[in-house]
């Protein structure tokens, strides 16, 4: 088996950046995708704040990264996810889905977060049927329907903003009686004719036999609950740090908030081992991921070449 300079895990902003700055390195590297090509960016239905870009979809700017990447002479690798990973000496051995194994002497964890489930009644059975996690994707189905959004952040925000462009009626939905997203969101918001807004309203159970048909809502002042006839509802109430690879290499620590515990040269608790991008839990942003994912990059050449240690 051919040993590889740097394996990278996940091609969001991080991996991908890493990606390139190994490359002008002349590291070997592989980048292993479990799903496809750009992390939760690519699902962004706007980025207005990447420098350079007044104005982009997210996949658009992932698309942009990976084909920088590809014309270094790199081909991500798309649904092949890193099921098992184990460090044997000072190397690294990768179990991949399509069934084979890569070796490894450094390993860059950039895998992110994925979104958090509410675990209502309903909101299982009915994923795929109406239940969403990704404006972006599902949205388009909904169009000239009854949708509501689930969460009142910045993500939840800035989805219910495009999902409301094309339904026919959009509900806001958030737990804490204010929103909490950013400043600039609030005055769309108000000029959304067909958005309304929930506030301090917690949802019970998403309603459907074969799709979703409602949602049940409960007031959290008066205690009053009521349905509401949909036909999607899509959940933006925050992110879990996908650490599954970290807990499995003995020594590579964790916080208490799932995130992976890195020192000031992007390597975790485990020689040769680095992380990068959301899953360190730094500030959630392409930007900020691209830049760990660089520095990442920088580090792993020191430790293959011997000047980090
Ligand atoms: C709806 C939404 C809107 C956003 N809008 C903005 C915005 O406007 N501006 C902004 O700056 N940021 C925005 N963000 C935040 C930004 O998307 C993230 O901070 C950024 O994508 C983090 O990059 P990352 O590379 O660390 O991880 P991710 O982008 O999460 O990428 C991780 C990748 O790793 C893959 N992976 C996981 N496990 C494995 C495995 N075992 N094997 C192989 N691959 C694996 C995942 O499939 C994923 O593709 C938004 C996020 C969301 C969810």
């Amino acid at each position: 088996m051919q040993k590889i300079d740097l394996a990278i895990i996940g091609s969001g902003p991080a991996g991908i950046t890493a990606g390139i700055y190994a490359l002008r390195r002349n590291l070997s590297i592989r980048v292993f995708e479990s799903e496809a090509v750009g992390g939760q960016t690519a699902k962004a239905v706007w980025m207005e704040n990447y420098p350079g870009f007044t104005r982009l979809t997210g996949f658009e700017l992932m698309q942009k990264m990976s084909g920088h990447l590809k014309m270094l002479g790199v081909e991500i690798e798309e649904a092949n996810a890193v099921k098992k990973i184990a460090k044997i000496g000072n190397e690294f051995e990768l179990e991949l889905e399509d069934g084979s194994k890569a070796l490894a002497k450094t390993v860059l964890l950039a895998t992110g977060t994925e979104n958090k489930k509410l675990n209502l009644p309903g909101e299982k059975e009915l994923y795929g049927r109406g239940v969403s996690y990704c404006a972006n994707c599902d949205g388009p189905f909904c169009k000239g329907k009854r949708v509501a959004i689930i969460g009142g952040g910045n993500s939840g925000v800035t989805n219910a903003l495009y999902l409301s462009e094309t339904a026919s009626k959009a509900f806001l939905v958030e737990f804490t009686p204010e929103l909490n997203c950013d400043e600039v969101y609030l005055p769309l918001i108000k000029k959304q004719k067909n958005l309304e807004v929930l506030k301090n309203t917690q949802v019970i159970e998403v309603l459907g036999k074969e799709k979703v048909e409602g949602i049940k809502i409960k007031d959290r002042k008066t205690g009053k609950e009521r349905i509401i006839a949909l036909e999607g509802v899509f959940f933006y109430v925050g992110l879990s740090p996908r650490n599954e690879l970290a807990k499995q290499l003995f020594g590579a620590e964790i916080d208490s908030k799932g995130f992976v515990k890195i020192d000031e040269h992007m390597m975790t608790t485990v020689k040769g081992f680095f992380a990068a991008g959301d899953i360190t839990g730094n500030l959630a942003q392409t930007i900020w991921a691209a830049a760990e994912g660089a520095k990442a990059a920088l580090e792993a050449y020191k430790y293959v070449k011997g000047i980090l240690k």
